[in-house]
């Protein structure tokens, strides 16, 4: 066994398993490493390196930070970083004070659409876990609201929806200069998320891998083989490292399975190397 999951979320972000939870599920999924991508907050890390080295696997320090972008999502993953870098830990605090910001005024909108729910529901629910919209959606699904989380996130939630409530995000250039800044490598999340036809996803890479970018995510449970295979074709065009994960959120994500990175499985040992060589560090 030689495969890695570099795309996974704990209770430090809107995951269901703590750090220490996670690693143990690596090691029971035969994974021979692991990244914590946390949503704009390295505070598992260190933990979840610690219980690796216990364990005996490979847990590399990751982060996923969401950045503004019109079209679509973009989501940057970080890895490789320092994860004492005092600087880095500042700049995601802020991001982690506008998610906390947003959640009340998520609950506002919902109850101004009739639904009755209260933001001490929202909090009671996610118990110890930081809040986030999938907090939401369990309490629409238990109430009957909606039937599942895709309909959560389509009627209410999801980005452009009658409950969605913007958050300040920094730019992607942002992103790349604070993971480069404490060290770390820069790879884009899902790419297909960002909305693009081809001709402008290129253009943007290319004009990405300028300002650092070292990898995509070609393997990824949303993934068809075609796109795999297409963003593969792109990542060797371009140079870049080939990467990728579950997105394991736990209960939190329908269909999540840790160590499952899609149609043509997860990324191979090799990649870690690839990233470490490739990170502003090179420690590791
Ligand atoms: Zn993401
Ligand atoms: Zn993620």
């Amino acid at each position: 066994m030689n495969r890695v999951d570099l795309h996974s979320h704990s209770t430090v972000s809107d995951g269901s398993y703590t750090p220490g939870e996670v690693v143990s599920m690596a090691v029971r999924a035969g994974l021979a490493g692991l990244a914590l991508t946390d949503h704009d907050n390295i505070g598992g890390v260190t933990i979840a390196m610690q219980a690796g080295k216990r364990e005996g696997i490979l847990v590399v320090p990751g982060v996923e930070i969401s950045a503004e972008f019109d079209r679509g999502t973009c989501h940057i993953l970080g890895y490789f970083f320092d994860p004492s870098d005092k600087i880095f830990q500042e700049k995601l605090a802020y991001l982690q004070h506008a998610r906390a910001e947003r959640n009340p005024k998520i609950a506002k909108k919902l109850q101004k659409l009739g639904i009755d729910i209260t933001y001490e529901e929202v909090q009671a629910i996610a118990g110890a876990e930081q809040v986030g919209r999938p907090h939401f959606a369990r309490i629409l699904m238990s109430k009957g609201i909606v039937k599942d989380f895709n309909e959560a996130f389509e009627r209410f939630l999801g980005k452009g929806k009658a409950a969605y409530v913007d958050k300040f995000r920094y730019q992607p250039e942002e992103a790349f200069e604070m993971i480069q800044a404490s060290g770390g490598v820069v790879v884009l999340a899902h790419p297909y998320t960002l909305n693009l036809p081809d001709d402008e996803l290129n253009a943007l890479l290319k004009k990405w891998i300028e300002l650092g970018l070292r990898g995509i995510e070609v393997f990824y449970p949303d993934h068809t083989e075609e796109m795999i295979d297409h963003y593969s074709r792109i990542a060797d065009t371009l140079g870049l490292i080939k990467t990728g994960g579950s997105d394991f959120h736990g209960n939190n994500k329908e269909g999540s399975i840790l160590g499952d990175c899609g149609p043509r499985g997860c990324p191979s040992m090799d990649v870690i190397e690839q990233l470490r060589q490739s990170s502003a560090s090179k420690s590791g």
